[in-house]
């Protein structure tokens, strides 16, 4: 099944498959990186508390 390269849509080489060529595969992980980097870091510390509320279990609690 032939695929073609995302970069410039030639046929994919098996070597640097699915890109052409090195240099394809190349600027793809260019654009990956500047892509990464972008995105905003989120705050996992928020998400920990979260977790340490739920862990609290009141037990002891007999009404009636
Ligand atoms: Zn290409």
């Amino acid at each position: 099944m032939p695929s073609s390269c995302p970069i410039c849509s030639k046929p994919s080489a098996a070597a640097t498959a699915p890109f052409c060529s090195v240099r394809c595969r190349q600027v793809d992980l260019n654009r990956w990186f500047t892509g990464a980097y972008a995105v905003p870091a989120v705050e996992l510390d928020d998400v920990d508390e979260e977790a340490l509320g739920e862990g609290s279990d009141p037990s002891g609690n007999d009404a009636f």
